[in-house]
């Protein structure tokens, strides 16, 4: 592993730029490359906020705080239907091909219930008719579909697996929203653009 003199001495020949862009996604930094990497930003009188980031990402969330993530979560309204609650992440598998074209569609979304049969169904009608039409599609609609019915079983697991990893991926972003006067709204907001996201992903354009 490299030492603090090491890690210094490769930062100085950054250019400012690949400085801010490590200050922005500073994750999976060693604890030795983190206060070089805050010193860096300090001395180059680079936007003092990111070293507030930088501390964000690298202070990971303890069980207490992340249950409260998941307690926020599961009691936010569903972004799609705008009415239930008791939300969950659900995993949607589905393909959609042609002769040489193959899109196979993996989503993840934060959903009530309802709106997870909704979708489910959607998906599977749409691969149904969709899926088959050229080699990789066939083997990829199978493919598909059998996840599809075997994750029929594993909801809870398949839900704290992609929750688990969510909050792991955005630790600054929730902490920052913990911290926040209403972490309750701002928990809402995040789903709502995560499954906008998502649902925008992949999409044949
Ligand atoms: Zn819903």
């Amino acid at each position: 592993m490299l030492t603090k003199e090491e890690i210094r001495a490769s930062y100085k020949n950054f250019d400012d730029n690949k400085i801010l862009k490590l200050a922005q996604n500073p994750k999976g930094l060693t604890k030795e490359a983190i206060p070089v990497l805050i010193e860096e930003v300090r001395l180059r009188n680079l936007d003092t906020s990111f070293i507030e980031w930088i501390q964000l990402e690298n202070n990971p969330l303890n069980q207490l705080e992340k249950d409260s993530i998941f307690s926020n979560i599961k009691n936010s309204k569903c972004s799609i239907c705008k009415t239930n609650s008791d939300l969950k992440a659900y995993e949607f598998h589905s393909v959609i091909s042609a002769v040489i074209f193959c899109d196979d569609i993996l989503q993840h979304l934060i959903i009530c219930e309802k709106c997870n049969k909704k979708i489910r169904w959607k998906n599977f009608f749409n691969t149904i008719l969709l899926g088959w039409w050229s080699r990789k599609g066939f083997i990829a609609t199978i493919t598909a579909l059998l996840t599809e019915f075997f994750n029929l079983f594993l909801v809870k697991r398949i839900n704290d697996r992609i929750l688990n990893t969510l909050i792991e991926e955005n630790n600054g972003t929730f902490r920052q929203i913990l911290s926040s006067e209403n972490p309750k709204q701002q928990i809402q907001n995040f789903i709502e653009n995560n499954n906008v996201r998502n649902l925008n992903k992949n999409e044949y354009e």
